[in-house]
């Protein structure tokens, strides 16, 4: 669409230069159509003269010398000094493009004589014969008018001219003048300048439009090649940036679509089966649009479609199902390998709400996330209470995030963790807050999730782990740091950590990571070794939020975790719901047989406590103990 609108300008520039072309041709064309009729026009002019001389001659030897026949008209030429004195008379009409100019008679046998030769040179004598093939003579005898003779085979000869010397209503001879290629040759010469500087004109203007047209030609290709992505063939994001200013968000919606698990692909078959499922559900998606949509690869496995809707919402809903429908029920088989793909759209039917394309896009990018969150293979375009949620504190996004670490906005918030055997604190976990600039404090909820698997993430992570390193020497008590696996397994990170803690053993005793059990662990191996380094260190660990997700016990066991930590679900309803209360109970237990103190979280109220002590936990944490604090107000 744009690329066509960009250079539109070229194009209108080569059809005004195309019609410029046609007119000069035209008027050249024209100019030479007049040439021809200048030069008739002065053709006819000229035998006007030359008749009208010949007229007089006639008149003159009928009335000035009496001639009435051919015989006195021969007679009378035949006096040499009459013959001179009247080809002077004649030789008046020699001009440059006279070439000859003579009287011509028949004799008896009716051949051709010459009478008189007024010509400048290759004079004929008197009465020398001339032969005549053309029938114009017989013409002329027949019609008693002018004949004219056009004159192509005979060298520098334009035409002849045949003028009937007429007395009495008979021919007596016949005047005859020769024009020379000069008269022609002249009328073409005063056009010939005209005549280049028209046709340098039109040569340099079809010279203009075929560099155009090249240059025309090239562009095109090479911004193809720009807006194109390689891979998959469809727009990038360069198409984005050009069309943004000049996309009218009234008339689309913007579905924003993540293939679902893609890196297991490329995990799992190889980088080239990934690749060619990226390329095949591009040929898919393309598939299920219309015409006026626009696909654009968005990022890695994600796609960006504007579907032209124009405000029609239940469109975008049932194509964006479509596309999603598409991709599920399609088999990829890639080097006999059937391959299952599935994708989350996350649908922002009222962009136009937006101020401009990126806050539009970050909302369908809200609602992506909310279909991952939701189990994936789906389209969300509405929000559900929790994502309203969401929406209505603002999602703080990875610059409000980047801000916080380079503003120092970055703090740790302490909760205790408490010992219900011997009353006392053991340890607190450090719970990340952001100071927003107005001085709100921000919870995690607001911005973890978004920037998860991001660099600002990882940087995060280090300033979170430099706050509680100094914290444990600060408060001289031991923390609890949570760490997720992507953070684990990332090798600067290791590098952080382990440089901190390799050599202060003292430091390294004191601090418990706590590592949440997802099945995003990809690889358990991995995920182990990285655990056993922070065992090797001194460091404990604890499994957090333990009975929340599709725990994998032989994992668990294999972790050698210090601690479990009991989901807050299940603790907070423990009083109230009795089967939290078995869940819990046998967590404990399962727990005591793996050599792990338990924690409960979320212990919010005395029933709550009473029950855990009932179930013999190890320590509690939570609001009925004491808030998360800064550190500066604990009570140390
Ligand atoms: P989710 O369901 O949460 O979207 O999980 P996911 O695995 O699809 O998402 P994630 O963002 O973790 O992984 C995307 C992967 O896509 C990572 C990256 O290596 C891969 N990828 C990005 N571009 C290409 C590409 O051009 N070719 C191939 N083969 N892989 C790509
Ligand atoms: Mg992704
Ligand atoms: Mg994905």
């Amino acid at each position: 669409m744009v690329v066509r609108q960009s250079i539109k300008k070229e194009i209108f520039l080569v059809f005004f230069l195309v019609f410029l072309g046609a007119f000069f041709v035209y008027v050249y064309k024209s100019a030479m159509l007049s040439q021809k009729e200048i030069f008739q026009h002065i053709q006819k002019n000229k035998i006007n003269e030359y008749s009208q001389i010949f007229d007089n001659f006639t008149k003159c030897l009928a009335n000035s010398h009496a001639i009435a026949t051919k015989k006195e008209l021969f007679n009378f030429l035949k006096n040499k000094k009459e013959r001179q004195k009247h080809e002077k008379i004649l030789s008046l009409l020699n001009t440059d493009e006279v070439k000859y100019i003579y009287i011509l008679q028949k004799d008896d046998k009716g051949r051709f004589r010459f009478l008189l030769d007024a010509s400048k040179e290759d004079k004929a004598h008197f009465y020398q014969k001339f032969d005549v093939s053309n029938k114009k003579y017989i013409e002329l005898y027949k019609t008693k008018h002018p004949q004219i003779i056009d004159q192509t085979n005979i060298k520098n000869l334009y035409l002849t001219y045949l003028y009937p010397i007429i007395v009495n209503n008979n021919i007596i001879a016949i005047a005859s003048v020769d024009i020379s290629t000069k008269f022609k040759s002249d009328i073409a010469e005063s056009m010939d300048s005209f005549k280049i500087l028209f046709r340098y004109l039109i040569f340099l203007i079809f010279l203009v439009i075929a560099i155009m047209s090249i240059y025309i030609f090239y562009y095109y290709l090479s911004r193809k090649k720009l807006f194109t992505d390689p891979l998959t063939k469809v727009f990038n994001r360069n198409y984005m940036q050009e069309i943004k200013s000049s996309l009218n968000l009234n008339n689309y919606a913007i579905a924003m679509v993540d293939l679902d698990r893609f890196k297991t692909v490329n995990d799992t078959y190889g980088h080239k089966a990934g690749d060619y499922v990226l390329a095949q559900c591009a040929k898919i998606i393309k598939d299920s649009l219309r015409d006026n949509d626009i696909l654009i690869r968005f990022g890695g496995e994600e796609f960006l479609i504007l579907l032209y809707v124009r405000g029609n919402t239940k469109s975008a809903i049932s194509i964006s199902k479509r596309v999603k429908e598409n991709i599920a029920k399609f088999k990829f088989v890639f080097e006999t390998q059937e391959i299952l793909m599935s994708a989350s759209i996350g649908l922002n039917i009222h962009p136009s709400e937006s101020k401009h394309l990126d806050e539009a896009i970050k909302i369908a990018d809200k609602k992506l996330y909310i279909a991952k969150q939701n189990g994936r293979n789906q389209v969300v375009s509405s929000l559900s209470e929790r994502s309203q949620i969401l929406e209505n504190n603002q999602i703080k996004d990875i610059d409000f995030v980047k801000r916080a670490i380079d503003e120092n906005r970055v703090v740790c918030y302490f909760q205790p963790i408490y010992d219900v055997k011997t009353n006392t604190i053991i340890k607190y976990e450090a719970l990340v807050r952001i100071i927003d600039i107005d001085g709100t404090v921000i919870s995690p909820f607001f911005f973890l999730p978004y920037i998860q698997y991001t660099n600002i993430h990882f940087k995060l992570t280090k300033r979170i782990f430099n706050i509680c390193f100094e914290a444990v020497k600060t408060i001289q008590n031991y923390i609890s740091i949570n760490i997720n696996y992507s953070d684990l397994i990332n090798e600067d990170i290791e590098k952080f950590i382990v440089n901190n803690l390799k050599d202060n053993h003292k430091l390294a005793s004191r601090i418990t990571f706590e590592i949440l059990e997802t099945d995003e662990i990809t690889n358990i191996e991995l995920f182990i070794q990285k655990i056993d380094i922070l065992h090797s260190m001194g460091c404990s660990i604890s499994i957090d939020d333990f009975g929340s997700g599709y725990s994998n016990f032989k994992t668990v066991l294999d972790m050698e975790a210090d601690y479990l930590k009991i989901d807050g679900t299940l603790v907070k309803n423990i009083d109230k719901d009795e089967k939290s209360y078995r869940v819990v109970k046998n967590i404990i237990q399962f727990a005591k047989d793996s050599s792990m103190k338990t924690i409960a979280e979320f212990v919010h109220s005395k029933e709550v406590y009473d029950k855990l002590l009932e179930l013999d936990v190890d320590y509690v944490q939570g609001f009925y103990i004491s808030e998360p604090k800064p550190i500066t107000s604990l009570a140390l």
